[in-house]
């Protein structure tokens, strides 16, 4: 039996259906909701649907953003030639917080896992092969997770840039294996940033 009425009961369900929220989590986070000012309540929602409506993909390095090409494609002082290539956007927010890199990203959304039915087709690197192509890249960084998908993943990109004659460097690994990039802390993610090897 619902001991919650009907829309207190779909609140905790869509909490439920966030990562990392479990049934009692989403219970609190509910009557926390509950018990929010309504300007409080209405500031969240807000922020939800702004964020939803306002958040696109950037044309150029597929990173989130809300202006096209994003801050970071525009951006007056950075190195167009070399271009990072990382899983997700947060992976990209993980890179900007060490400060140590100068050039773009490439944004994947995802990693090759044969596993899951991930193939080379279904991220991105046809479009960096794309930009590639334009013929003004000097240096690709590949710093995909230090997990087997991104090992996977960084392998096969790799040998696609091999035959073009552009300079490709994996991380090194201060990254923990079977570690998510954005857990990694800012010095160890700088260090193996410096630490980079060619492929
Ligand atoms: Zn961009």
């Amino acid at each position: 039996m619902n001991y919650y009425s009907a829309p207190v009961a779909r609140l905790i369900e869509e909490f439920e259906k966030l990562p990392g929220i479990g049934h009692k989590t989403a219970q609190r986070l509910a009557f926390h909701v509950l018990n929010m000012p309504m300007e409080k309540a209405q500031g969240l929602s807000g922020a939800i649907i702004d964020a939803k409506i306002k958040t696109k993909y950037c044309s150029v390095c597929n990173n989130l953003t809300d202006v096209d090409p994003c801050g970071i494609c525009s951006g007056p002082n950075r190195d167009n030639t070399t271009i990072c290539v990382v899983e997700n956007p947060r992976d990209v927010v993980a890179m900007e917080k060490t400060r140590e890199f100068q050039g773009v990203y490439h944004v994947l959304h995802g990693a090759i896992s044969p596993m899951d039915g991930v193939g080379p087709e279904d991220i991105k690197i046809k479009e960096l092969l794309g930009r590639i192509g334009q013929g003004s890249i000097k240096e690709v960084i590949l710093a995909t997770n230090p997990n087997i998908e991104g090992e996977a993943t960084a392998m096969y990109i790799s040998k696609l840039l091999k035959p073009l004659g552009i300079k490709t460097s994996r991380i090194a690994h201060g990254l923990p294996v079977g570690g998510d990039l954005e857990y990694a802390d800012e010095v160890t993610l700088a260090k193996a940033l410096e630490g980079r090897r060619e492929l």
